[in-house]
């Protein structure tokens, strides 16, 4: 369980984010794919990640200090519709940079939204995971915006997809942040992370 959850940090350069002395997480996602209200749930403090930060807005890495003894980051989503080529690369320099050269990563949870079907730019993106060897897991979100039924079948095919891509089936939670489903399995799996 969380106790506390307090901001420290937002940064465009991941070379000045907080000194690599503590475990750390990391979440993204496809833009609005609801990242701010999962962290929120999982850390219970409201307005701790904003949600949907617009398009126009500078991208940061946020982190967060979680317990005194851990980091939460919050980085920036991918995907906006009308992002310019030049901010896409940013984007695209800022995360690689970020996730390859973190020394003390222990894992990002890629965010997937559960009523939808395999989308391209997610794949592409755990694609890339997987060739730099950046250790991922998948958090399927909105769980309850669908039937439980509709929902058990996109995280389905989306596995599927994995295991074409991948040959195993990484490791997947379910959740809803409107009912804080799967806090408590993707909590424990998260504290097991941080204290290896
Ligand atoms: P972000 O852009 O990835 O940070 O996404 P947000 O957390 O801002 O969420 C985007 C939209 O989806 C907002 O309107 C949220 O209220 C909504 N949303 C996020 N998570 C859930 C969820 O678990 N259930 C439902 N029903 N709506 C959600």
């Amino acid at each position: 369980m969380i106790r506390k959850a307090e901001f420290v940090v937002s940064n465009t350069n991941p070379a000045k984010c907080p000194k690599a002395d503590r475990a750390e997480i990391a979440f993204i996602g496809r833009s609005n794919v609801g990242k701010s209200s999962l962290i929120n749930m999982l850390t219970g403090v409201k307005e701790l990640a904003k949600t949907s930060q617009k398009p126009g807005k500078t991208q940061l890495i946020n982190h967060f200090m979680i317990d005194n003894r851990w980091y939460m980051v919050d980085l920036p989503g991918y995907g906006f519709a009308k992002v310019s080529k030049d901010k896409k690369e940013k984007w695209e320099v800022m995360i690689s940079e970020y996730l390859t050269k973190r020394s003390n990563l222990c894992g990002v949870f890629v965010l997937i939204d559960s009523r939808l079907e395999p989308q391209k730019i997610d794949l592409e993106f755990l694609h890339w995971c997987g060739d730099q060897g950046v250790p991922f897991a998948l958090v399927f979100t909105k769980a309850d915006k669908l039937s439980k039924s509709q929902t058990d079948k996109n995280v389905k095919g989306f596995l599927g997809k994995m295991e074409d891509i991948f040959g195993e089936i990484p490791d997947h939670f379910v959740t809803s942040s409107e009912k804080s489903t799967g806090k408590d399995e993707l909590t424990s799996f998260i504290e097991e992370l941080v204290a290896e």
